[in-house]
């Protein structure tokens, strides 16, 4: 609703942070995580100070995909000192509670522990955080466009129209909160056989852009399906930092130097 979103005075500034920019995807499971990761590694690489925060209160993703163990010190008892691995600051609900323990918070709670986690780390000057969004239109999102001064999202999807139709949910959300929407990328764009090079569209090809266009929005690029992707986030090297000089880690380089 139109009245629930806060005029911009009340989004207060978090100190030092000079852009705060979301990734989000209407559905869970299409790269919005993989993404977020390459996305800051790839803004490391372009030049920038770079921050990551993990708003997945439920299913927080970067501490195994930045490969970070271990918990946050605080020197004062007051702010927590983000974790750092591959020079990107990082902070997620995943470094303050163990692995196997099940968050069963309610919205408030939630919004409480965003909130901290933006606010009472000490991020230190940077020049972008990028701030992992949990997949859909709910409180955590509601949340960050209403009380995180973003600059914008971008909006991961796959190719696919189910997950086109719920990303349209998102960009309609992100509009009514008045977060420009700087874009759309295409994750699992296509798929291209190891072994003999065949190109298969699996979850289709092209929906993205097309529906960029029809919304006026900005196409920021496609992310093949590819096995290098998914071994090197599970293994907690992501593309981008383990293999700077590979396709995959250009077109993140280049979708982060636009966003
Ligand atoms: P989400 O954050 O949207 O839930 P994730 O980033 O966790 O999605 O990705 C879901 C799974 O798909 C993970 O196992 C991830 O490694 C894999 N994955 C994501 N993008 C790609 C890709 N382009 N190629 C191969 N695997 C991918």
């Amino acid at each position: 609703p139109k009245a629930a979103a806060a005029p911009a005075t009340a989004k207060a500034l978090v100190p030092g942070v000079r852009a705060i920019v979301a990734v989000a995807s209407g559905k869970g499971g299409v790269g919005k995580s993989t993404t977020s990761v390459n996305l800051a590694l790839g803004m490391k690489a372009n030049g920038l100070r770079v921050g990551l925060l993990d708003a997945d209160i439920y299913g927080p993703s970067m501490p195994r995909m930045m490969a970070i163990t271990g918990k946050p010190n605080s020197a004062d008892g007051k702010m927590l000192q983000p974790m750092e691995n591959y020079g990107v600051k990082v902070m997620s609900m995943g470094f303050l509670v163990a692995e196997d323990t099940p968050m069963i918070w309610r919205g408030p709670m939630v919004q409480s522990a965003l909130q901290q986690m933006l606010r009472d780390v000490a991020w230190g000057e940077l020049d972008v955080l990028v701030v992992d969004l949990p997949p859909g239109t709910g409180d955590a999102q509601l949340t960050m466009a209403q009380q995180v001064p973003l600059a914008g999202a971008v909006i991961v999807s796959t190719p696919q129209d189910i997950a086109l139709l719920d990303a349209r949910k998102g960009l309609n959300m992100f509009r009514r909160v008045d977060v420009p929407v700087l874009g759309i990328v295409e994750n699992m764009s296509y798929f291209c056989c190891p072994n003999c090079g065949h190109r298969t569209d699996i979850f289709s090809h092209g929906g993205a852009k097309r529906e960029a266009e029809s919304l006026g929005m900005e196409f920021l690029g496609e992310i093949p399906l590819d096995i290098a992707i998914r071994e090197t986030s599970d293994d907690g090297q992501p593309i981008v930092m383990s293999q700077p000089d590979s396709e995959h880690a250009k077109v993140y380089r280049r979708i982060a130097a636009r966003v």
